[in-house]
């Protein structure tokens, strides 16, 4: 292995809180000296900044160090089947300005794309973000995304968007680096990064219009093989087998228990709804109808939950999206403990998400930091 160069430590300023070169010495055994060489360049482009004189145990107190969170700002966008939120926060993930766009993924890549663009473009004028650099740009995507090629991998409810290199477009119309994210997967960086930093092993299932999950593994995204990993919305209950899904197939978990499901049920029972965000709005009121449906979806997500935690066996289950309410909490909580041993959530947290709309977007900016100023990147850019 290389001895760490600039990008390794500014990794463990930005990631593993290191906050003085003292610390970074004794994580990397190099000397005082190679430190500061090492450090110089980091400083002079404004990647790091010094902060006030630091604790220290005894003789003169050091300077610390932390990552410079104004050194630029990232363009973030969450897509949705019936909206999408585009915004700029700067590099710690702040949201400076944000836009509710009436574009859905419906629409297709092309125009979606074009739509986020045009906005973001507009909201790097506003005066919140007063004319810093644009460091790269992000956008989940309610469906998967292939790791190795930032575009999204079949996704069932997407007409168009298979293969489409979402990341080539955002990454031209911007001229900086893009990444592409599944929106579970941002939530779960989001929810891990900002609520749940110390858990080395967290989950949170999506629910909304469709159903999804994010595994954070010791702080990293755990993608799987084709970014397939927590595509659970598409996993067959063996007591709804005739359940049709919008995939195509009968008996998915989120033919039964998406909010496109309870949507559907509300419907029938004279109550108008279309997308989870309807459903949201009507739980929102309080009506009884749709708390009792979304408690009913959260005993079926609560089945196919129940093997994710004995499989993971995390610390945190997050529930996120439209549908996260104390309905839905309870009726995960109902079959999650009936059909788990006592020893998968002897120490699991269960919970609401507690960053809204924003986890996906704290989370993208979190995957386009750790793409742009990730140590083999910084390493690339300023030598070794
Ligand atoms: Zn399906």
């Amino acid at each position: 292995m290389l001895a760490p160069g600039p990008g390794d430590l500014l990794e463990l300023v930005r990631r593993e809180g290191a906050r003085t070169r003292a610390e970074i010495q004794a994580l990397t055994g190099l000397s005082r000296v190679t430190v500061a060489q090492r450090l110089t360049p980091l400083l002079q482009e404004g990647l790091l900044r010094e902060t006030g004189p630091h604790e220290s145990t005894g003789g003169r107190r050091p300077r610390g160090l932390e990552f410079n969170s104004d050194h630029g700002v990232v363009v973030v966008a969450a897509l949705e089947t019936t909206r999408t939120r585009a915004a700029v926060t700067d590099l710690a993930g702040t949201v400076l300005t944000h836009a509710d766009l009436p574009v859905s993924v419906q629409a297709g890549p092309q125009a979606t794309l074009d739509a986020i663009v045009g906005a973001s473009r507009e909201l790097l004028e506003s005066d919140a973000v007063g004319g810093r650099a644009v460091r790269g740009v992000g956008v989940a995507l309610p469906g998967p995304v292939d790791p190795a090629t930032w575009r999204p991998s079949e996704p069932p409810i997407m007409p168009g968007w298979d293969a489409y290199p979402v990341g080539d477009h955002l990454s031209e119309a911007l001229g900086v680096p893009a990444a592409v994210e599944n929106d579970a997967n941002a939530m779960a960086v989001g929810e891990q990064a900002v609520r749940h930093p110390r858990s080395p092993a967290l989950v949170l299932v999506k629910v909304s219009t469709g159903i999804g999950a994010g595994i954070v593994v010791d702080g990293r995204l755990f993608r799987g093989i084709d970014g397939g990993a927590g595509d659970i919305g598409h996993v067959r209950l063996v007591d709804q087998p005739d359940a049709l899904c919008r995939c195509g197939s009968h008996g998915c978990l989120a033919a039964s228990a998406s909010g496109w499901a309870v949507a559907k049920d509300l419907t029938a029972l004279g109550v108008p709804a279309v997308s989870g965000r309807d459903v949201r709005a009507l739980l929102a009121e309080g009506n009884p109808a749709a708390a009792r449906l979304t408690r009913e979806a959260g005993r079926l997500i609560g089945q196919v939950v129940a093997a994710v935690v004995s499989l993971v066996n995390p610390g945190v289950l997050v529930l996120g999206g439209d549908l996260a309410s104390t309905p839905l909490l309870s009726g995960v909580r109902e079959t999650l403990y009936r059909r788990t041993l006592p020893r998968a959530t002897r120490h699991l947290e269960v919970t609401l998400g507690a960053l809204g709309q924003d986890a996906a977007v704290i989370g993208m900016t979190r995957t386009v930091v750790d793409l742009v100023f990730g140590a083999t990147a910084v390493n690339e850019r300023i030598g070794r």
